[in-house]
């Protein structure tokens, strides 16, 4: 039966057919894998996402958590997903099997894991725990790593990330929490941090929370800033739990959404006892909390686009079922049947646009993890190089276009509910309330705009955008001889084009002293930008279905240009189906939402200052 969650068979496409991820398998490093390998891996995904995970999803919300005697209790039926999910081995699935995982490929892991994400509130835990360990295995001396690593893989330790205070949050290098050297080598911290994900639980023995501090006598800002690995529990030599540390989980927020996720306002040291080891080299904090960052970026964007599929496959089948108004054809007669609502061009609209973005945001991320892939396994420094580049002009616009779209499409799929979407006995509002958080936490999402115009496009010396145009460029060179493709491969160039122009444009704009412009217009570039590369790999989507399709319409004596009998071989012909599907979404993308990119280059092009213009009183009277 086809999932609720994701659809199984475009995961499929974009592993085998698009990017053809079973390439990696050549390298040594991957050889004892295969698609076999890597479907039998989906497949358990699948499995447990569908008869543990999606289960706890509404019944989480509801239960929410909760904080007795400093202690946080998760919902209770977490506890039992937690357990199966650990003993799959899911947690730090990608790492090597020398640090507990399995050694399988970024691509196959982030394919596995969209079957969680739609979930994030139950997910964030061992998430978070994965992301600790990593730094730890990363970072720490041989000592940290026995110490703590194995038990956080294994599930039995959590782990969190803790930046946030009151006076820094996205201004981390304010932050006053500090660290007081302790003649044995050890720290005490003392500070209060806020908003930390999973920040405490009943899931799990122990709590590493790798944290930001400022050794006293540091210098101010970033630069001063160190990490440190504070468990919750002190660990002995034996490796059995010593005494409980100094903090406390002084309250857990009370949110929108994702109420399963203990977000909590922690309290380090208030006895002046709060235990913490050195993680790395002091005033390093913020290059090594930044693996942390960049990987939780992905994840976030994930989440876009694991809420924008579930709301996406739910619209669609409220649509097919919901009979609402005659057919258009029938307008004037009072007595004509009622169709679903899906026979309506409007709703028709919706579903389509909700489509096209969820294939692109699930072939944007996938793309970038086996860009990941691609830059381990490169032959030589400059092609790991180019891999790595992809990956990092990709980011910012993984985290911050992936999380708002994302959130647009599960608003678009309330809309396709009409009045029962607003409606907490429907799902959709519960996936739009658990997706609002993706576009604030990990780095707001104006703030990984500023990150791709004021950081990525000039990095190596802007080779790495040149790159990302030039290879969107090569996609549109294969594919615009095939007729029917040509229009959209024009339209995808003249979307490139515009790229460089305005990567142009901007950097001439800083020369010239109007760096105003390139910041105050860096979150258009960044959604302009998001809508280029959507488009390119629709684009590259469509050129490998539509030469599939035409095999097939070839296979049962059909002419590849005559639609109607392709639409009546899709109604028997799945595969017929998906891949008129592919190209139907890339030529409305293509058509109707990349054209918005040549009002964006207009408005920016204005070099428009209102919004420093106004005076602050001006806002309101
Ligand atoms: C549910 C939840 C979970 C979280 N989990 C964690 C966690 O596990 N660990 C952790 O450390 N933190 C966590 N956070 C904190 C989160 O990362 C911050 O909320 C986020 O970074 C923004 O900081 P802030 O809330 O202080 O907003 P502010 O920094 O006050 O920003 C408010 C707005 O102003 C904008 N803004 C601020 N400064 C600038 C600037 N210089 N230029 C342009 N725009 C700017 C921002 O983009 C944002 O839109 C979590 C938050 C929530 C709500």
């Amino acid at each position: 039966m086809a999932s609720m969650i994701l659809d199984e068979r475009d995961q499929q496409f974009v592993l085998y057919e698009m990017l053809g991820v079973e390439k990696v398998c050549e390298h040594p490093k991957y050889a004892d894998l295969s698609i076999e390998t890597f479907n039998m891996i989906l497949t358990e995904a699948r499995k447990i996402a569908e008869d543990e995970i999606l289960p706890t999803l509404a019944q989480g919300d509801k239960e929410g958590c909760k904080l007795a005697d400093g202690q946080v209790y998760v919902p209770k039926c977490f506890h039992r997903a937690y357990k199966l999910f650990c003993e799959g081995g899911w947690i730090g699935m990608s790492f090597s099997p020398d640090e507990g995982g399995q050694g399988i490929p970024e691509s196959v892991k982030y394919a596995a894991i969209e079957w969680f994400y739609h979930n994030f509130a139950f997910i964030a835990y061992p998430f978070a725990t994965e992301g600790a360990a990593h730094l730890i295995l990363t970072y720490g001396t041989e000592e940290q790593k026995k110490k703590y690593t194995e038990k956080m893989v294994q599930g039995l330790w959590g782990g969190t990330m803790a930046l946030t205070e009151p006076n820094a949050g996205t201004d981390v290098g304010n932050l006053s929490t500090k660290a007081i050297r302790q003649s044995d080598g050890t720290y005490k911290i003392q500070g209060t941090k806020i908003f930390i994900t999973a920040g405490d639980q009943d899931l799990t023995e122990n709590v590493i929370h790798p944290v930001l501090a400022r050794i006293e006598g540091d210098p101010a800002g970033t630069k001063g800033i160190s990490i440190f690995v504070v468990p919750k529990y002190l660990v002995n030599e034996d490796g059995t739990l010593g005494r409980r540390n100094d903090y406390e989980i002084a309250k857990i927020e009370e949110k929108m959404g994702i109420h399963g996720s203990a977000t909590c306002l922690i309290n380090f040291g208030d006895n002046n006892n709060c235990y913490a080891e050195l993680l790395g080299e002091e005033m390093q904090g913020m290059k090594i909390m930044f693996q942390m960052m960049n990987e939780a970026r992905l994840a976030v964007g994930l989440q876009g686009l694991c809420s924008a599929s579930i709301a996406y496959l739910h619209a669609l089948q409220y649509t097919k079922q919901r009979l609402q108004g005659s057919s258009l054809m029938e307008m004037k007669n009072p007595t004509a049947p009622r169709v679903p609502i899906i026979q309506h061009p409007d709703v028709r609209r919706m579903l389509l646009w909700m489509k096209s973005n969820v294939d692109s945001l699930r072939a944007i991320a996938y793309f970038t993890a086996y860009c990941f892939d691609m830059h381990k396994i490169a032959a030589d420094e400059a092609e790991k190089d180019k891999w790595l580049g992809y990956a990092e002009i990709l980011t910012p616009i993984v985290k911050a276009y992936s999380s708002d779209i994302g959130f647009r499409v599960t608003e678009t799929a309330m809309q396709c509910y009409g009045g029962y979407g607003f409606c907490s006995e429907y799902p959709v509002e519960q996936f739009m309330r658990d997706e609002k958080i993706a576009s604030i936490y990990e780095g707001a999402n104006g703030i990984q705009a500023l990150d791709l115009i004021g950081r990525k496009l000039g990095m190596k010396k802007g080779t790495y955008f040149m790159n990302m145009l030039g290879l969107m460029g090569s996609t549109v060179t294969k594919y615009k001889n095939i007729n029917e493709l040509k229009d959209l491969a024009d339209t995808v160039q003249a979307g490139v084009n515009a790229l460089a122009d305005m990567g142009l444009y901007l950097a001439n704009c800083g020369k010239a002293g109007k760096f105003l412009v390139p910041i105050s217009n860096a979150y258009p570039f960044l959604m302009m930008m998001g809508k280029v590369v959507s488009g390119w790999v629709l684009l590259w989507q469509a050129g490998v279905a539509k030469q599939k399709l035409d095999g097939l319409a070839k296979q049962n004596g059909i002419d590849p240009a005559d639609k109607t009998a392709l639409a009546g071989l899709a109604k028997s012909n799945k595969d017929a189906a998906f891949y008129m599907g592919k190209v139907a979404g890339a030529q409305y993308f293509i058509r109707n939402v990349l054209p918005e990119v040549d009002a964006a280059v207009k408005a920016i092009k204005n070099e428009d200052m209102s919004i420093l213009e106004i005076p602050e009183e001006s806002f309101s009277s």
